[in-house]
């Protein structure tokens, strides 16, 4: 039996490792959009988990896929394989470009597998001169160590010692400067379609198209990280389907799962030839706890339906965020595509995002911000319009607050 005892937030500075700052309230439980704290004080979620609970809270096709394998098999390991990683791994290769899935437990490791395939290939077929990894400023693509170093922070990989080498980063939406750096010693170019961290910055289609262009020439891979634009967030299921460009690899994670972890990397035939038996692996990787929910979730995400009401929905939050930014102009503009939002801040509340978090949450709100000067939206994909109301309503009220 587990021991009857409150926890607090106190709990968390005595014993947990202090890389994370979380609010004070500690949420129990979830339904839909809606969160419930210790207190019993209920949150309307715009925020979704950071792009993770894609149909909300406990989604009855997510439980009732967890309890079904959760009588069956739990885990097995890769020395086996299992029939529900069988079944998403199918779906996944159905409904994009790719033949071939490797799963992985988290964004950052199916960009790691990413990262790694994209060496080995270029090894393999060219040289292994031909290594260097080009990404973009404020890119997020996790926090493994050779993730964050293609990550374009340095905030987050600096002050760990060497980092791994042969790592180029330039400026988004830069096509002339990417044309004049790009050679052949380039192995690939990794870069989200739609930048999430980094404060929302969707690419120009010149840009989009361009890269592709100068992969192709310079026979460099092209690495798209849909941890966050991915399974129906913008409302195509990747948002590459949107932009009339194909990767050679993308990875996923994030709303993959609904809330379960699972990662995983998409690639072609050929390529997947590269990873051959003993290259690379993971213990939980494919496990099928996660696989039966991240298939009840591809299943359920990948109807029209669903997708076509991300486009109404994101139509609902930008109508309502300009009539609030009517009352009280706080925002410059609302970027960003389906339900992956950003209310950029304007001139005069320069720094304020937190402030707007802070007060969203005291109103009852849950919110995220994508940096100091924008405030982030990645709710539920079948988020209720009842929901969206309220939701804006304490938005209103929060934003009123400290408006002076
Ligand atoms: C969140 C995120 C990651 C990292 O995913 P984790 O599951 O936290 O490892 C990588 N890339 C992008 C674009 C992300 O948004």
């Amino acid at each position: 039996m587990t021991k009857e005892y409150k926890v607090d937030r106190q709990v968390f500075d005595d014993v947990m490792v202090p890389c994370y700052a979380p609010m004070q309230m500690i949420p129990v439980k979830g339904e839909g959009a809606r969160v419930w704290d210790q207190e019993g004080r209920e949150y309307v979620d715009f925020a979704g988990g950071i792009a993770v609970s894609c149909l909300g809270h406990c989604h009855p096709v997510m439980v009732d896929a967890i309890k079904a394998q959760a009588e069956k098999i739990w885990h097995l390991s890769n020395v086996m394989t299992n029939e529900p990683a069988l079944r998403l791994a199918t779906l996944l290769t159905e409904h994009s470009f790719a033949d071939k899935v490797f799963f992985a437990n988290s964004g950052a490791e199916a960009n790691e597998a990413a990262l790694k395939l994209a060496r080995r290939y270029a090894a393999d077929k060219f040289s292994p001169d031909k290594s260097e990894i080009i990404s973009f400023k404020q890119g997020f693509h996790g926090r493994t160590f050779f993730t964050v170093t293609v990550g374009g922070q340095e905030a987050y990989s600096d002050g760990f010692g060497p980092k791994p080498g042969a790592v180029t980063h330039l400026a988004y939406n830069d096509l002339t400067g990417l044309a004049e750096h790009m050679s052949e010693r380039t192995c690939a170019v990794m870069m989200e379609p739609l930048q999430g961290e980094g404060g929302i910055v969707s690419p120009t289609p010149k840009f989009i198209q361009g890269v592709r262009e100068l992969c192709d020439k310079h026979n460099a891979l092209l690495i798209f990280d849909e941890v966050q634009t991915g399974n129906g967030r913008t409302g195509d299921f990747y948002a590459y389907q949107g932009l009339g460009v194909i990767p050679d690899i993308l990875s996923t994670a994030k709303s993959l799962g609904g809330g379960f972890p699972i990662g995983a990397m998409l690639t072609t035939t050929e390529l997947a030839v590269h990873l051959k038996v003993g290259t690379h692996g993971s213990t939980y990787g494919g496990n099928p706890l996660a696989c039966a929910v991240a298939e009840a979730v591809v299943s359920e995400v990948t109807k029209p339906e669903v997708l076509a009401g991300v486009k109404q929905r994101e139509q609902w939050f930008r109508e309502a965020l300009e009539a609030i930014n009517a009352k009280y102009p706080v925002f410059a503009e609302v970027r960003g595509k389906g339900l992956l939002l950003g209310a950029a801040l304007n001139d005069e509340w320069q720094g304020r995002a937190r402030d707007i978090l802070v007060a969203a949450g005291e109103e009852g709100l849950m919110v995220l911000i994508a940096g100091a000067n924008v405030v982030r939206f990645t709710p539920s994909l079948v988020i209720g319009k009842a929901d969206i109301d309220e939701g804006m309503a304490r938005l209103e009220r929060a934003i009123a607050k400290i408006y002076s």
